[in-house]
């Protein structure tokens, strides 16, 4: 059987995106799923457009969302040394060979071909030189072999057929000696020791020219899976500058690491037709026989749909850290309020996120609540006067702030008064929290704690005299 070892590789020109995560998750997967490894390798050889920023922004990204890598992050531009050695070895075996073309000569050689409607591509010109240039340094070209055609074969799109004659002979080293993006990557992949090699779509038409050297360099070759694109909800490319498509930002958003992760899994992947995996489950059902070959658009609905399983299920301790979190961005003092995990279970079962969690939560954790005007207009009216002044001095004295006793102390009130537990319950509500929608109203009352309760009915009971006064004054004019 082979070994299991994966690798995730993106280049660090950005934060990491939705497809690349999505990306990472399957090889984590497989790799977890089959007690393999699974590494981190950042392709950073392109110097312009990488930043050390970047690397640790993907490295941090990855540990936030659970993807645990097997040995250090591997930077590939610490390798180019070891790119140059293979290059040389290639040279040495006849695998490669100086081409000293100038720009202005290969320029001049596409014009030509086009002109002939040809494709261009380099046709080999140096490949029988043996004199150098005066002055010229040259580039390293892979000589490809003499064959027909290059088979790739791929897991999800089956044999792919390349004509030999549809590829050139590649550069490996530049002018300059720095390696290309298919020498790096072949050369670290062996080192490595990756035998799959789970990527984006776009690399698909890369595979053939990576195969030959492969086969040149007589190393074994990965097996080779290329995933979909991931599209826009309406159906368009993704755009990496959409910021819908940076990973973290589902985090700042409050969703759970796991719930963005079980919507990606899906987003290309399924087992019957099942939607909610926790992370354990999908380490045991990910396999290769539930890839999807077709691409697979976002949809923000399903994934709030799987957020909420999420939060259903998730033990309070988790939904704490990250209701405590939504609640600072809210300028509010995640201990200057009732306890976390009370307000985690009063609103799990409604709410998608955990910033849904927070802003609903909001009044628990203000000093002061505004009214929602139109609540307060249908709800604090003058008839709510008189039970809301009396459920207010019975809770007042309530001996334990418990609620099963605020419950009970409503329920006697609503009797006395001879109105039913409802109909004391909204304007408790509203006056309480500043709107129509909260837990129960024990659960709420508890939530709010005495003094904020008493003080909120205060307010609302001034309210309601302000509407009484302003009633019996006759409108002027
Ligand atoms: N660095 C490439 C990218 O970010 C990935 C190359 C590979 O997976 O082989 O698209």
């Amino acid at each position: 059987m082979t070994a299991v070892r994966t690798r995730f590789a993106p280049s660090p020109t950005g934060a990491l995106h939705l497809g690349g995560l999505r990306t990472a998750l399957y090889n984590w997967l497989y790799a977890r799923r089959h007690g393999g490894e699974f590494f981190l390798r950042i392709e950073d050889t392109d110097r312009q457009r990488s930043s050390e920023a970047h690397t640790q922004g993907l490295v941090e990204a990855l540990r936030s969302f659970g993807l645990d890598l097997d040995g250090a992050p591997v930077l590939q531009s610490s390798r180019v040394e070891r790119h140059q050695e293979v290059a040389r070895e290639l040279l040495k075996r006849g695998f490669a060979y100086r081409c000293y073309c100038s720009p202005d000569e290969l320029a001049a050689m596409r014009e030509e071909q086009r002109a002939r409607g040809e494709d261009p591509r380099y046709d080999g010109r140096c490949r029988e030189r043996r004199a150098s240039r005066q002055g010229v340094d040259p580039v390293i070209r892979f000589r490809r072999p003499d064959i027909k055609e290059v088979v790739v074969r791929d897991w999800l799109h089956g044999e792919v057929r390349y004509q030999n004659s549809q590829l050139d002979d590649l550069v490996l080293l530049r002018a300059n000696g720095s390696p290309t993006y298919h020498l790096s990557c072949v050369a670290d992949d062996h080192d490595m020791g990756v035998r799959q090699v789970i990527r984006g779509d776009d690399h698909l038409n890369n595979t053939p020219r990576q195969l030959q050297l492969i086969q040149a360099l007589g190393w074994e070759p990965p097996q080779y899976c290329h995933l979909p694109l991931l599209l826009a909800p309406d159906g368009k490319k993704l755009s990496k500058r959409d910021e819908a498509t940076d990973a973290l930002s589902y985090l700042r958003s409050g969703y759970l690491p796991e719930a963005v992760l079980n919507y990606l899994a899906r987003l290309g992947w399924s087992r019957g037709d099942r939607e909610i995996f926790s992370m354990s489950e999908l380490i045991e059902c990910f396999g290769r026989e539930g890839l999807g070959a077709s691409a697979s658009r976002l949809n923000p609905d399903k994934l709030k749909w799987i957020s909420q399983q999420h939060m259903k299920a998730a033990p309070a301790a988790r939904l704490v850290e990250g209701l405590a979190r939504q609640l600072e961005r809210l300028g509010l003092d995640p201990e200057g309020g009732p306890p976390l995990a009370a307000v985690a279970e009063a609103w799990r079962e409604r709410a998608e996120t955990l910033a849904d969690m927070a802003e609903a939560a909001r009044w628990a954790y203000a000093a002061e609540i505004e009214l929602d005007e139109r609540a307060a207009r249908k709800v604090l009216r003058p008839a709510a006067r008189e039970p809301l002044v009396a459920v207010r001095e019975a809770l007042a004295e309530l001996a334990d702030w418990t609620a099963a006793d605020i419950h009970a102390c409503v329920e006697t009130v609503a009797e006395r008064c001879g109105v039913s537990f409802g109909k004391l319950g909204q304007p408790l509500r509203v006056a309480v929290t500043g709107g129509p929608v909260s837990p129960p109203i024990d659960a709420t009352l508890f939530l709010a704690g005495r003094s904020a309760t008493l003080r909120r009915l205060d307010r609302a009971l001034a309210h309601i005299d302000k509407r009484i006064a302003a009633a019996a004054t006759p409108a002027a004019g």
